[in-house]
């Protein structure tokens, strides 16, 4: 239905924030109740009620258990405290997970008065491989015929029922893969609730991230259309009120319910992942949050949301997720005479509040325990979650549970609080685009949730106008009069565009040039030339959809790979010039004797060759280019051969920011023939390189043979990037992080993960994930949003992976996974990515630049001498990563490290400007880091100034200090 189209877009704070401040001038909110504002004086007396009468309450599971291990840990020995702690679990998990199984839970339930009535989840991550979706798909079959075979004929309001998380059921659960997602996923939980209907038991659809909640109501829609199931009252959703789009999910699935003519049963929940939602909008560069940034915001839009859900009581059942007593209150203030309704509560949480209040207050409505059941090894993530919302400050559970707290505060009326506050806004939590502070502006991003966001890049793929030609900025010589052509590596067939190589000539007479016009882009000023950065900046903005094109069809980026991109290159220009603005700007006054001034001030070292790669053609081409020139120095940059035509539009760009065409030229030439020229030339101040280690050596030693001055040069190599997984690790998250970290952008990243180091104790299993997850890759056409891996940068790279996997598996390298090919549609140059287990680390000697993830086994005991020796060994200290949960495992390993970044328990790719600022060590190079705080120093050569200012007679300053 197209309403969720026009209705669903998140709304920007301010339009957020009316929504609630509405609420609170105008009353009209409870206009069914016919209250005011007194409804609220009466929530909150009823609130105190219910709180004050509350008898003791009874020891906390966790004070039990510890006092259990505190026990136990006198006698300490290994065996004993894991015994302890199996015990722990189990004391924990009865509190918070009904039972192991489905029929466990039932039974539980059969005996338990306070468990009669549940809405059972089957326990455990999101899927990650199809094998882990049928699984949960049997699992949610067995639990709906248990289900359906108890109190058969009992009305279905009165009966347990099922909640059915989609991302359990389908590994690539996200918008960029609808197609699939309509097309795998929505038949199989047709069946679902078509078995549910057939049972008479209700089914409600659990709440994922606010990024695939437009996903999540397609898939919805498509049941609620289903004619065979018209006539059941069961088909539920659940809606959290801390999204900012609460309120017109709700119009929209009244809308839908209507013209289905069937009723729809709606959870209101607060949301459980707000702190995962603020830290991926920040991330992700998005305009706003899309969720309430306050604790009180979120109560306040839970009792509007309320009072709506009310108002559509003829087509929606509405259910009441809360332990928060004045919300319990403030609902039962709300309703509607005879509207019908019930509560929900968290198995382990609540119980006494719904228990007392159904004790006091005639007519309360009916009570469901949302009852989780599972093994107890999937019981941690969801633990952990109870307990973090237990314990946070805001939790009404916790202040409710902490005698310090009083009753009056524990049952504080929203608006009141929200009212007190200086701004509707948490002024703690930046928005994306505020989170450097005043010294920059963060880039923006894209919310690959947003249909419409999502829809816009997709058009922006389409060509316009005359097919781009790069060549070089200083023409002497004939411009080629057959260019070369430019072609997709995705599909050959499509040309995109022309470049015409630099001649000797051109190379010498753009360093020429250079070298004049340098001295007056140094003699501008910091200031001058960061203001021109910050242009740049802009306007790679405004022309990210061209930017984009060329990324995609010239590199074989991805949409979000090419996006993140563009981001990068914003980043280094602000960054750039904020470094220069703080360090570059005045000279830095220097301590010493009275009766002189000493200064120190940073200048521009000459003029700067910049090579780059082709992996990133615009960020790290851009980011060398910036830095040079806003430490003072005038550039020849060289782009890779294959990614002329990104790098000239970025030239264009400073062109028109203001940098002068002879500060800065663009050569785009073959590697070894600019070298002949460029490392030689007299103007020569510096060298800026990233590439392979061999041609960073190839330069050192050419530079070396000069005659005259020295020149620094800054090189960004290679590296075997490795991963340690010991057997604490949650191994859904290391296979995500395996398959980003390895098979990202086709694994043609200098960060990517080449070499998994994993403990034999856990290897299976991780492999099994990896291996699934392989199987839901997609390769193919990067221009298409569900396309995961691209092509490879041309035939040749391909056809060295391929060469080099033939020849590690004749000699004996096992295959453990090579994903299929047949999926391609286009002519490219595509290579399958591949798992290959090694015996031992020492066998990869070289950098493989492609999706190539080598795989080896190490015993706990050897993590010394077979993987940290083996890492130092190999020389190269570029990307490490980590996945380990016991804190004392990660800081042995980053102690002894020679590593420039290391991430632990996440992937190890994308470093942010400013963040984690980029490069290696031994041979993946030298230093300083980009897109760090030293970064620029190493452009620039320093320079002091000694004036003796009594030269003229007398020290007068010293002489009018008087005594
Ligand atoms: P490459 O070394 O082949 O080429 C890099 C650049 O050097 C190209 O522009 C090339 O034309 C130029 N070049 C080649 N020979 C030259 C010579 N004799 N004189 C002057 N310039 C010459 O590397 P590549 O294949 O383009 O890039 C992939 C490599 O880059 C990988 O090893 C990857 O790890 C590394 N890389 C490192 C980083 C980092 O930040 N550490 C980032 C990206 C890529």
């Amino acid at each position: 239905m197209c309403l969720a189209e026009g209705l669903l877009r998140i709304p920007d704070d301010e339009t957020a924030d009316r929504l609630i401040a509405d609420k609170i001038a105008s009353g009209n909110w409870s206009a069914h109740a016919g209250a005011s504002h007194s409804t609220w004086v009466n929530a909150s007396t009823w609130g105190l009620m219910l709180t004050g009468k509350l008898i003791e309450p009874p020891k906390l599971a966790r004070e039990e258990t510890t006092s259990w291990v505190q026990g136990l840990s006198r006698r300490i020995s290994a065996p004993v405290l894991r015994s302890a702690f199996r015990q722990a679990m189990r004391i924990i998990g009865g509190e918070f997970v009904v039972g192991r199984t489905i029929q466990e839970a039932l039974d539980r339930s059969a005996k338990t008065s306070e468990l009669s009535l549940c809405s059972f989840d089957m326990l455990g991550e999101g899927a990650r491989t199809w094998a882990d979706a049928e699984r949960y798909r049997k699992s949610y079959e067995q639990a709906l015929d248990a289900i359906g075979s108890q109190r058969k004929g009992t009305p279905i309001d009165e009966r347990s029922n099922l909640s059915v998380k989609l991302s359990a059921l389908e590994p690539k659960y996200d918008l960029m893969h609808e197609g699939l997602v309509m097309q795998r996923l929505a038949p199989i939980v047709g069946d679902l609730a078509r078995r549910a209907a057939r049972f008479d038991v209700g089914f409600t659809i659990d709440a994922e991230e606010a990024d695939r909640l437009d996903l999540s109501l397609n898939v919805f829609e498509a049941l609620a259309r289903d004619k065979q199931t018209q006539s059941w009252q069961g088909l539920g959703i659940v809606i959290q009120a801390y999204g900012k789009r609460a309120p017109y999910v709700i119009e929209w699935v009244a809308a839908l319910a209507r013209e289905t003519g069937r009723r729809i049963c709606v959870r209101l929940v607060k949301g459980a992942y707000w702190d995962a939602e603020i830290k991926r909008a920040q991330e992700r560069g998005l305009s706003s949050f899309p969720v309430f940034t306050r604790k009180v915001s979120t109560d306040i839009s839970y009792l509007a949301n309320t009072e709506r859900l009310f108002k559509h009581r003829d087509v929606i059942y509405p259910m009441f997720a809360t332990h928060n007593a004045h919300t319990i209150a403030a609902v039962l203030e709300l309703r509607p005479p005879g509207a019908k309704f019930e509560f929900q509560r968290l198995h382990g949480m609540g119980a006494l509040l719904h228990a007392e209040a159904q004790r006091q207050i005639d007519g309360f409505p009916r009570v469901r325990a949302y009852a989780p059941v599972g093994q107890h090894e999937e019981l941690l993530s969801y633990l952990v979650r109870r307990l973090l919302e237990n314990g946070a400050n805001s939790s009404f559970v916790n202040r409710f549970m902490n005698e310090s707290v009083p009753v009056d505060t524990v049952v504080e009326d929203p608006i009141a609080a929200l009212q007190a506050a200086d701004s509707m806004t948490n002024p703690h939590i930046p928005l994306p685009n505020n989170l450097y502070g005043a010294s920059r502006e963060n880039s923006s991003g894209v919310d690959w949730g947003n249909p419409q966001q999502l829809a816009e890049q997709i058009a922006s793929l389409q060509k316009s106008g005359e097919l781009p030609h790069a060549a070089p900025s200083t023409l002497v010589g004939k411009i080629e009069s057959t260019p070369h052509e430019v072609r997709n590596p995705a599909n050959l067939s499509e040309l995109v565009g022309y470049v015409s190589a630099a001649s000797k000539e051109d190379i010498a007479l753009a360093f020429d040039k250079a070298g004049q016009a340098r001295k007056a882009w140094d003699d501008a000023g910091a200031t001058h030339r960061a203001a021109c950065l910050v242009g740049a900046a802009d306007k790679l903005r405004a022309h990210r959809a061209e930017l984009v094109r060329l990324l995609v069809k010239e590199a074989g980026k991805t949409l979000p790979d090419a996006i993140a991109e563009v981001r990068e290159a914003e980043d280094f220009c602000r960054y750039y010039a904020a470094q220069a603005r703080e360090h570059f700007a005045e000279p830095t006054v220097l301590p010493g004797p009275t009766g002189e001034d000493n200064k120190l001030s940073l200048r521009g070292r000459g003029v700067f060759a910049c090579i780059s790669p082709w992996n990133f053609p615009l960020a790290i081409f851009l980011g060398q280019v910036t830095a040079a020139l806003v430490a003072g120095n005038s550039v020849v940059a060289k782009p890779a051969e294959s990614t002329p035509l990104v790098a000239a539009l970025a030239v264009r760009l400073l062109h028109e920011a203001g940098v002068p065409r002879d500060v800065l030229h663009f050569v785009p030439a073959a590697g070894k023939m600019f070298g002949e020229v460029a490392l030689k030339h007299p103007a020569l101040g510096g060298v800026c390189f990233t590439g392979s280690t061999s041609t960073a050596q190839f330069i050192n030693r050419a530079l070396a043979a000069r005659d005259g001055a020295i020149v620094p040069l800054i090189a960004e190599t290679g590296g075997i990037n490795a991963m340690i997984v010991d057997s604490s690790a949650l191994l859904e998250q290391v296979a995500d992080d395996v398959l980003t970290s390895a098979f990202t952008s086709a694994g043609q990243r200098c960060s990517a993960l080449r070499l998994l180091f994993v403990q034999d104790d856990v290897a299976d299993r991780l492999i099994e994930l990896i291996a699934g997850g392989m199987n839901e890759l997609h390769i193919g056409d990067p221009s298409l949003p569900s396309t995961d891996v691209g092509p490879v940068i041309n035939q040749s790279a391909a056809s060295k992976l391929e060469d080099y996997s033939k020849k590690v598996t004749q000699k004996g390298v096992k295959m453990l996974k090579q994903c299929d090919l047949n999926q391609v549609r286009t002519e490219g140059s595509y290579f399958a990515p591949r798992m290959l287990e090694l015996n031992n680390a020492r066998e990869l000697t070289s950098e493989e630049f492609g999706p190539i993830l080598h795989v080896v086994r190490f015993k706990r005991e050897n993590l010394q001498s077979d993987v940290l020796a083996a890492i130092r060994e190999a020389g190269y200290g570029l990307t490490l990563g980590v996945h380990t949960r016991i804190e004392s495992v990660w800081q042995e390993i980053v102690a002894e490290a020679a590593v420039g970044n290391i991430y632990i328990n996440r992937n190890m790719i994308g470093a942010v400007v400013g963040v984690q600022p980029f490069g290696g060590e031994g041979l993946s190079g030298t230093g300083p880091k980009a897109g760090g705080p030293h970064y620029l120093f190493r452009f620039a050569t320093e320079r002091t100034l000694t004036v003796n200012t009594v030269a003229t007679g007398g020290n007068a300053r010293l002489l009018s200090l008087g005594s």
